[in-house]
């Protein structure tokens, strides 16, 4: 059995009650070492296999669960943050799939969240954005064509751009040709969560600046959007005067 489990953004503490339980319990433990806190393996159980993902290929992930399996042992695959999101998971269920390996999936806190509880910030303010879009700038991974930055941005709404840090000029540039202007406020958030965390505030016209002055080019989100900025309007939720399901209208 393989258990996919979100590690969190960072902080060793914000690993689910669930995925530390089966971390502790597995027999072999295959962790994506470019983003999982190591001090997380110090919940494993002696003996445990250790392997390191950011070394192997996807078929030698394959082959050490292979070798567990055999040997009637519990995998756990610890992606960062949520492995829902850039976790290349949907490849390994496939291939547990073709080889009849039973697996299941125990979600984690994304960076993205970790990231706004660094800039303790809402992304979903009334009056200003009720949307996220979560999406990247093309790497050596292609984004399809209609998902252009210039075409997210278009909508104005709030943004959190993985896996771009290292390309914060041609974001700039893609963010201006969308509805987002020099003034817009951005922040980059550097490994939120962890002991070295930054929060780097801006606005797009010095988003590519401001990377080079924190020297910044990995393990970081780019934040945009108005959700950022002092303006909003209250909460319905909240009002004194609005009547719900759970609470009658004061006033
Ligand atoms: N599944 C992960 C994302 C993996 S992609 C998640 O849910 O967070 C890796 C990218 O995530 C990094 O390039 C960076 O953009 C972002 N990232 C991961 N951890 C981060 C952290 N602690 N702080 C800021 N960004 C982080």
């Amino acid at each position: 059995m393989v258990h996919f489990v979100g590690a969190g953004p960072g902080a060793p503490d914000l690993i689910t009650l669930r995925g530390a339980e089966l971390l502790k319990a597995a027999d072999t433990v295959i962790y994506a070492g470019s983003l999982v806190n190591p001090a997380l393996l110090a919940l494993c159980k002696a003996g445990c296999s250790i392997y390191n993902s950011a070394e192997m290929t996807l078929e030698q992930v394959l082959a050490a669960v292979e070798t567990a399996e055999a040997a009637g042992q519990t995998t756990v695959r610890l992606h960062t943050g949520d492995p829902c999101l850039y976790g290349a998971i949907r490849e390994q269920m496939d291939a547990l799939d073709a080889r009849n390996i039973p697996y299941d999936s125990t979600p984690g806190v994304s960076s993205f969240c970790g990231a706004a509880a660094a800039a303790q910030a809402e992304y979903t303010l009334p009056g200003v954005s009720q949307s996220v879009v979560i999406t990247r700038m093309a790497g050596r991974t292609p984004v399809p064509e209609r998902e252009g930055i210039a075409a997210w941005a278009a909508h104005g709404a709030s943004m959190v751009i993985f896996l771009s840090a290292g390309m914060l000029e041609p974001l700039q540039t893609e963010l201006l040709a969308g509805a987002y202007t020099e003034s817009t406020p951005a922040a980059v958030v550097y490994k939120a969560t962890w002991p070295e965390e930054k929060v780097v505030r801006c606005t797009v016209g010095t988003l590519a600046e401001a990377g080079r002055k924190h020297q910044i080019s990995k393990t970081a989100l780019v934040l945009v959007g108005d959700f950022l900025q002092p303006d909003y309007q209250r909460s319905k939720l909240y009002d004194p005067t609005f009547t719900t399901e759970f609470r009658e209208a004061s006033q």
